[in-house]
């Protein structure tokens, strides 16, 4: 399938329960294109050294900041000289979500959600533990536009942004062959993590329901994401995982207790499963975005007390 697009995808394995992330290669006029790098590690970098073999890597395209597609861009940058390209906002975000003052502010907002001391400090060392997969920071040349015509392998893709999963996640569409690179936006077999950071989009399931009506429209064929295998037909995908939210904001509503709950007591509620400390913190982050899409909706209230944010109905 890819074959035909003149891509070819390199798998690589991810340390957490979702084990692998799909990045792409394609040959250009002048010379390769590479579209998301995995996360900065020895394996990481064997296999793209081994990949990219032989080969000159012209651009690298950066679908959003999250270490798994960001982590090695600043790394195989450095080896390769390329143009590397990704969209303000992520930009913003990667030289942001590392840095000291942000993790300095972990501390207080965890609080706030109501999470028990132990667990948000394990957190706090579980994002400072990135800094190493996600550096060195690449240089970015150019910010991707929606809209704008990109050539990858044999065709040419539009950039359609779809925020969400990120604040500036973009996803490439070929209109002729309906083909989306959909990279978290759209995934096959899980539903794509829409966290509230407590920076950024204040409503991400908002912006991300929104993306994906906007995706429905183009009506894609092949649909190519960054975990799982491609598949054909976008839109029932889409469907499913806008029934899944509304499912899924329904039963927040109501779990939330008569007395008012905390993001930590609703995450448990929500979250029954025994979760690493990656995964609380996705957890927590996906919690809060339903709660705070149900208050920015009227149909939920949050107030503070000692400092922790309490919901009621
Ligand atoms: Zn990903």
């Amino acid at each position: 399938m890819l074959e035909k697009l003149g891509v070819e995808s390199l798998r690589l394995d991810l340390p957490f329960r979702l084990n692998h992330v799909h990045c792409f290669l394609a040959e250009g006029e002048h010379g390769w294109t590479v579209i998301d790098t995995g996360l900065h590690n020895k394996e990481t970098v064997q296999q793209w050294d081994n990949q990219l073999a032989g080969k000159e890597v012209t651009n690298i395209y950066i679908t959003h900041y999250h270490p798994d597609h960001f982590g090695y861009a600043g790394g195989l940058q450095q080896k390769t000289g390329a143009t590397l390209s990704m969209t303000q906002n992520d930009e913003q975000a990667a030289l942001k979500a590392w840095e000291d003052d942000f993790l300095n502010s972990l501390a207080e907002n965890y609080s706030t959600a109501a999470i028990p001391k132990k667990i948000a400090d394990e957190m706090i060392m579980n994002t400072k533990e990135f800094v190493p997969r996600v550096t060195p920071y690449p240089t970015v040349h150019h910010h991707f536009v929606e809209g704008e015509k990109v050539v990858i392998g044999h065709y040419e893709y539009e950039v359609i942004y779809t925020p969400g999963h990120s604040d500036g996640l973009i996803n490439f569409f070929n209109d002729e062959k309906k083909v989306l690179f959909s990279t978290d936006h759209i995934l096959p077999r899980i539903t794509p993590n829409i966290s509230y950071w407590f920076h950024g989009d204040p409503n991400p399931l908002a912006t991300y329901l929104k993306s994906l009506k906007k995706v429905k429209t183009l009506d894609a064929d092949l649909v190519i994401p960054s975990h799982g295998k491609p598949f054909h037909g976008a839109n029932d995908r889409i469907d499913e995982i806008i029934n899944h939210h509304d499912d899924r904001l329904q039963q927040t509503f109501e779990l939330v207790s008569p007395n008012g709950s905390t993001v930590y007591d609703m995450c448990q509620k929500l979250f029954p499963k025994e979760l690493t400390i990656h995964e609380t913190r996705f957890a927590i982050g996906e919690t809060i975005s339903h709660m705070e899409y149900l208050r920015l909706k009227g149909e939920l209230n949050r107030h503070s007390q000692k400092g922790q944010w309490v919901y009621m109905k």
